[in-house]
């Protein structure tokens, strides 16, 4: 049982107990990760590919489920020259059942980060738990009217005939994913900056289409001084390390994440390079080790 100062830290009037932000140096580029906080979900999602059994025993050995258990959700922030870049937005508030998520603008508010100076954000794909953020109507008027969002155009082309053939996603979430990449597109068509393959949105900061996921998914790439990190966005789930050939019910090319999946965890791994990802457990900084055929997450030594 958490304290009430926690479950409900808007209402209680203090700051919260546990700031949710973790700021690092890459080189020159100040990053920041951003709780948005969690969402329950059914842990049958993240292994649809192999025996019930086997997937609850993984889960059993993590402490966790055994039916629903809470997902991480990152925002990242990156400055870099006179650039100030979100990485995505988290799920917004206006998804009923999940009061937990959607807690990114008030954090970023306390990490004394005014969304008026985002001069840029890259949106790794267009699902709800990543635009959602940007669809808050407190946000669409703070952030200005200029600002470029950055998405692979293979992205926004998916989105406008979105194919789910092959998820094993919960209703209704498909027809909320569909409504709400729909509004983004909508909401934000002067802002959006399409890109093909790359696109460097400032010095060092490079967002690239990897595909799988969704398909028109990219992750982030951030190098300065010698030093890299990569967003992964959503090509990297918690049981990834241990299963990189588990398929995600919320994946739209299951047999895609998977090499787009153990190519990142390959480079991570052979580069040393941070990771952090929208869904790994808060921080989420940390490197990726090989371990005989599969991978391990190395999570780093807190920096306060
Ligand atoms: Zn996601």
């Amino acid at each position: 049982m958490k304290p009430d100062i926690m479950a409900n830290p808007e209402k209680s009037g203090f700051e919260e107990l546990v700031p949710s932000r973790y700021a690092l140096r890459v080189g020159e580029i100040d990053v920041l990760v951003i709780s948005d906080g969690v969402l329950p979900l059914p842990t049958e999602t993240m292994a649809t590919n192999v025996d019930p059994d086997v997937r609850a025993a993984w889960f059993k050995d993590m402490f966790v489920g055994p039916d629903m258990f809470d997902w991480a959700l990152n925002v990242l922030v990156l400055r870099s020259g006179d650039k100030t870049i979100l990485v995505d937005a988290g799920l917004g508030g206006q998804f009923p059942g999940f009061p937990r998520a959607g807690q990114f603008p008030r954090r970023l508010e306390a990490a004394g980060i005014d969304l008026a100076s985002v001069t840029d954000i890259i949106i790794t794909h267009m699902h709800m738990d990543h635009v959602g953020g940007l669809l808050v109507e407190d946000v669409k008027q703070r952030l200005r009217p200029d600002v470029r969002i950055h998405v692979t155009a293979a992205e926004v082309a998916f989105w406008r005939t979105p194919d789910f053939e092959q998820t094993a996603m919960p209703n209704p979430v498909p027809a909320v994913l569909r409504k709400t990449a729909a509004q983004f597109i909508e909401a934000y068509a002067a802002n959006i900056r399409a890109f093909d393959a790359e696109c460097e949105v400032a010095p060092g900061v490079v967002a690239r289409l990897t595909g799988g996921h969704t398909p028109g998914h990219c992750v982030v790439h951030v190098a300065s001084g010698g030093e890299r990190l990569t967003f992964a966005g959503d090509a990297l789930f918690p049981v990834g390390f241990d299963h990189p050939d588990w398929h995600n019910g919320f994946e739209h090319d299951p047999e895609e994440s998977v090499r787009v999946r153990v190519r990142l965890l390959r480079d991570a791994a052979a580069s040393g390079e941070y990771l952090v990802a929208t869904h790994l457990p808060f921080p989420s900084v940390g490197r990726v080790a090989v371990d005989g055929d599969a991978f391990r997450w190395v999570a780093s030594f807190w920096d306060f």
